[in-house]
C-alpha cells in the first residue's frame, strides 16, 4: 500500500492536486471534510452534531473525526493506498492514523505539503470571490479556515518532518509543472 497525506491551507490547490494524483497514481480518497459534508446532506446524527462546528470554521474533535476516518478506511480493503486530505489536523490524530496503519502493517509514506503563504492563499480567494460573486459568508467562512489552519493545523508538519516524511512543494505557479514536481517525489518513495 501507498499512503499518502496531502497538506496545505484552503486555496493553496490541493483539491485539484489532489484530482491528478488519484488519477495517476489509483489511490483511494479520503477527505474528512467531504465526509462530514455528507453527513450533514444525509442529515445523519454525526451530522446534526458536528453541523455547527463546521458552520463556525472549527475543528470537529479529535475522537469523533478518529472514528469516521478510521471506518471508512476499512470500507476500502481492496485500495492500493490512499491519499489523506484534510486528516490528520492534530497531533493527536497524526498520532492515531500511525496506530492504526501499524496495526495493520501499514504506514504514512509520504506527507505532501502544497506549500502557498497566507498571504497568497487569502489574495486568491479574494480574487476568486469577486469574479464568482461568492456570498460574504461564505467568504467569512473560508477566511476562518484558513485561519484555523495557519493557527493550529500547520503545527502537525513538524511531527512528519521528525519521522522523515515530509516533502514540501512550492505551490505557487502553474498547475501542471507543480503536479510535475509532486509526481517525482511520489516516483522516489513509490519505489
Ligand atoms: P475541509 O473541507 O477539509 O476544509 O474541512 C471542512 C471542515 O470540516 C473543517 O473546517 C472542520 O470543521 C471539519 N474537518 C475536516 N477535517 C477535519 C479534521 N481532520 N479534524 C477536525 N475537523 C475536520
Amino acid at each position: 500500500m501507498f499512503n499518502l497525506v496531502i497538506f496545505g491551507s484552503p486555496g493553496a490547490g490541493k483539491g485539484t492536486q489532489s484530482d491528478k494524483i488519484i488519477e495517476k497514481y489509483h489511490l483511494q480518497h479520503l477527505s474528512t471534510g467531504d465526509m462530514f459534508r455528507a453527513h450533514i446532506a444525509q442529515n445523519t446524527k454525526l451530522g446534526q452534531e458536528v453541523v455547527s462546528i463546521m458552520n463556525s470554521g472549527q475543528l470537529v474533535p479529535d475522537d469523533i473525526t478518529i472514528k469516521m476516518l478510521e471506518e471508512e478506511i476499512l470500507k476500502h480493503k481492496d485500495a492500493k493506498g490512499f491519499i489523506l486530505d484534510g486528516f490528520p489536523r492534530t497531533i493527536p490524530q497524526a498520532k492515531a492514523l500511525d496506530a492504526f496503519f501499524e496495526e495493520k502493517g501499514e504506514k504514512v509514506n509520504l506527507v505532501i505539503q502544497l506549500d502557498v503563504s497566507e498571504d497568497e492563499v487569502k489574495h486568491r480567494i479574494n480574487e476568486r470571490a469577486k469574479t464568482s460573486g461568492r456570498a460574504d459568508d461564505a467568504q467569512d467562512k473560508l477566511i476562518k479556515r484558513i485561519d484555523e489552519y495557519f493557527q493550529k493545523t500547520i503545527h502537525v508538519l513538524p511531527y512528519y518532518k521528525d519521522h522523515n516524511k515530509l516533502e514540501v512543494i512550492n505551490g505557487i505557479g502553474e498547475i501542471d509543472a507543480i503536479f510535475e514536481n509532486i509526481s517525482k517525489v511520489i516516483d522516489n518513495h513509490f519505489k
